[in-house]
């Protein structure tokens, strides 16, 4: 057992299981026509790197760690708690199950036990991880360390106990935004002592959320500072592009990243896979209804689906006798896979598919491990999960693992893999490509994959739509001052302005001071104004929220909405109230919204003059209207009929990133003039579906419009814009990497087998306009025209 086991069921290795995972792949492999695999890549075997215990390790806490089976720290634990303990901030970013906890642990435990005034709070994004935490702290069974979550669920009684007595407290972003700062009165005691701030999972702090969180910790520094405390912040993220860059935003403060993992791995054999072609007659037989499973979309199926191929490779492989996870991304999908393996097992072998499982979030902990103890005998041989798996169970040794449709991040995807294989034994990874431009592109360049990583986490704290309402939240804890404007970054000064202006603050010789007797109303995770609620109409029960920015075009009225696999159609969407109000129904047809979008350039930020092609970042207005929706058969694709709606317009202010083409360059380069509309939608739409290799973003985050020739900068031009009011970050990365983004785009289309254009490369689920025009031979060459003028 090593250090890297805390809270994990570690299957044991099994001795009856006979095939490699080379040969488990060739017969996979072998069953049909054409060879889906792309790349195998053999991802080898690590041996552990430990290291002493740090010298100011105390005794007792090594006995703790001792006697749940942590002999040495690894050396990246080891390297990263004596960072931590030194003072300086550090992230940690290594893989899955390679022991971040401890790297915190052990430098917060030890001054809790050396110091025993000193406090520690703890931040995760869920309250399940904080429940796993504070069950490890707590199992370590230490005098004086009274561990406890503070959240939501937190009976009113205990919580005076916890901000009195409590020293390692472990809470979420929103409770220490909603609950702990405005409370700083009553916390002033923790606060004053508070010698660590533990930021876990810190990747998931991303766009608007993650601006949001960086002004909450920036509040959290400010109210220890008021009381002279200044804790050390270690952050844990899963792999990623420059760690320490995103950790340093989202803290303010220089932090030195500690990357290289020094934990043990079983090697692991991973296969890129793409679903066949399927002959153009049998185009629209989908088993599986698309819109029902969020995987997927209505348009033409070109490929055979990603699903059913992994609810095949699964029933091959728990037919073989491997252990088996598939991961898919959404709930209905991750059941459509797992009954889909069930009936080709019992088909087989009747009996066989009840060794087969779905599982989804939600479950409550002893189901869980119920789930868990059945793998682990071997009752279950295969499980079809969603990524809940990656928050809450924590399941790993498994001697295969499938993943349905690139998770949207090397982070995740590397998250999933990671719960194959074990020292000492080798496994297999298998990741099936879904029909999107960004799986098309990552299956024929395994380089981005497993070479170095390209994507980073992204957030854009100087969003004025975020900083303003956070230091608006920040007047209330205390009146702001000149030092805080540093300490807030740019745009502050700016905001407090608009702040003056509006009424909101008022400005003395002690500061800037919160005019209202009611605190601002600040979502960490609203996005786009205020959300709006789904209520059953016969029952009043509310089922969920949807946000401000896509609830045009989720719950117009006749929308099908899904919640948690079940449909439901809209009868009233009431904008004043924000909610919509459905029945339960099950109809044969989708819907499918269709707005109409302007843009105007509000002004550039930064520009590259490159000849006949010009590349921008700047601010634009956005206005969009979804004007009419469109029935379509859920067998066939096939469109009913479209219907007008009666919706008022939304204005966007975002951030852009542009490109623009002399329209000789275009004429030159063979696009011919009419062609030119169809050439520039397309490779908008590739653009888009390619950006989230660059960022952490999928592409909902982000919208485009492209136009033979706009008004504002009288071309030919494409514009990919942030969905987020003030932007998230996501084009300024576009832009920062415009020349690789622009590349991967180019390739993914040029690659792709299909002759006229297929959602793997020029199509696009969420086209305003029906995914007409579209040129996939000409979007390549306007592409190649950028690619040939633009400094790399
Ligand atoms: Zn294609
Ligand atoms: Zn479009």
């Amino acid at each position: 057992m090593t250090s890297d086991d805390f809270g994990s069921a570690r299957l044991s290795p099994r001795d009856d299981l006979k095939l490699s995972p080379v040969d488990l792949l060739r017969r996979l492999r072998s069953r049909g026509a054409g060879d889906p695999v792309t790349h195998v890549e053999r991802v080898p075997a690590r041996a552990g790197v430990p290291a002493p215990w740090p010298p100011w390790a105390p005794t007792e806490l090594r006995a703790a760690f001792a006697r749940r089976g942590v002999v040495a720290p690894w050396q990246h634990q080891a390297e990263a708690a004596t960072l931590a303990y030194e003072g300086g901030h550090v992230v940690v970013a290594t893989g899955t199950a390679s022991g971040k906890s401890l790297a915190y642990q052990l430098p917060a435990i030890a001054t809790l036990l050396s110091d025993p005034r000193a406090t520690v709070l703890y931040l995760a994004p869920t309250k399940a991880l904080a429940a796993d935490q504070l069950r490890a702290v707590a199992e370590l069974e230490l005098e004086g360390v009274r561990p406890a979550c503070y959240d939501g669920d937190t009976p009113r009684a205990e919580r005076e106990w916890i901000r009195r007595h409590s020293r390692f407290v472990l809470t979420n972003p929103d409770m220490l935004h909603h609950g702990i700062l405005p409370g700083h009165a009553q916390w002033s005691g923790f606060l004053r002592r508070l010698a660590y701030v533990v930021v876990d999972e810190c990747h998931t702090y991303r766009g608007v959320f993650g601006s949001h969180v960086a002004h909450v910790l920036r509040r959290l520094r400010r109210q220890c500072a008021r009381f002279g405390a200044a804790p050390v912040f270690v952050l844990a993220s899963a792999t990623s592009g420059d760690p320490a860059t995103a950790a340093g935003r989202l803290t303010g403060l220089p932090v030195t990243a500690v990357t290289e993992d020094a934990s043990p791995r079983g090697g692991v054999t991973f296969a890129l896979w793409e679903p066949p072609l399927l002959p153009p007659e049998s185009g629209s037989s989908s088993p599986v209804p698309p819109q029902a499973t969020g995987d997927h979309d209505d348009l033409h199926q070109v490929r055979r689906s990603a699903l059913r191929e992994t609810a095949d490779l699964l029933a091959d492989t728990v037919a073989e006798g491997v252990r088996t996870l598939a991961f898919v991304r959404s709930r209905k999908g991750a059941e459509v896979v797992a009954a889909n393996a069930r009936r080709a097992l019992d088909d087989a072998v009747p009996g066989l598919g009840d060794r087969v499982a779905a599982y989804r979030g939600g479950y409550l902990r002893e189901e869980r491990r119920e789930l868990e103890r059945a793998l682990l005998h071997g009752d279950l041989l295969g499980l079809a999960s969603t990524n809940a798996l990656e928050l809450g169970v924590d399941l790993v040794g498994l001697d295969a693992v499938l993943i349905c449709g690139y998770p949207g991040t090397r982070a995740s995807l590397w998250q999933q893999a990671g719960r194959a294989g074990r020292s000492g034994q080798e496994a297999l990874a298998v990741l099936v490509a879904r029909d999107d431009p960004l799986d098309t592109y990552l299956v024929h360049h395994p380089e981005a994959i497993f070479g170095a990583p390209v994507e980073a986490t992204v957030l854009d704290p100087a969003n004025p739509y975020v900083l303003a309402p956070q230091l608006a939240c920040a007047a209330v804890e205390a009146p702001l001052t000149p030092a805080d404007l540093t300490l807030f970054g740019d745009g502050a000064k700016e905001a407090v302005d608009e702040l003056v202006a509006a009424g909101a603050l008022r400005q003395r010789p002690t500061g800037w001071y919160w005019r209202h007797r009611e605190r601002p109303e600040v979502d960490l995770r609203g996005q786009g104004g205020a959300p709006v609620c789904v209520v059953e109409s016969a029952t009043g029960r509310l089922l969920g929220t949807v946000d401000g920015g896509s609830s045009h075009f989720l719950l117009h009225p006749g929308a099908v909405y899904l919640h948690q696999g079940i449909s439901y159609v809209v009868d009233d969407l009431d904008l004043v109230d924000g909610c919509a109000l459905v029945h339960a129904e099950e109809p044969d047809w989708s819907t499918h919204a269709r707005d109409v979008t302007d843009l105007s350039v509000v002004s550039v930020r930064s520009y590259v003059d490159a000849g006949p092609v010009g590349m921008f970042l700047g601010e634009v207005d956005v206005t969009s209207q979804v004007v009419s929706y469109q029935r379509r058969r859920i067998a066939t694709g096939e469109v009913i009929d479209t219907r007008p709606l009666d919706l008022p317009t939304r204005e966007l202010r975002t951030v852009a990133v542009w490109f623009t083409l002399s329209p000789q360059s275009l004429t030159s380069a063979g696009v011919q003039t009419p062609d030119v509309p169809g050439a520039l939608h397309a490779a908008e739409h590739a653009a888009i579906g390619l950006l989230p290799l660059m960022a952490t973003c999928d592409r909902w985050d982000i919208g485009g419009l492209s136009t033979a020739l706009h008004p504002d900068t009288e071309a030919p031009t494409v514009f990919v814009y942030d969905g987020h009011p003030g932007g998230a970050g996501f084009a300024e990365r576009a832009y920062g990497t415009a020349s690789a983004w622009l590349r991967a785009t180019r390739d993914a289309i040029a690659e792709c087998g299909c002759e006229t254009g297929c959602p793997s490369c020029v199509q696009s689920p969420k086209c305003g306009n029906g995914n007409n025009p579209l040129s996939k031979p000409d979007a390549i060459r306007v592409l190649d025209v950028v690619l040939a003028n633009l400094p790399a």
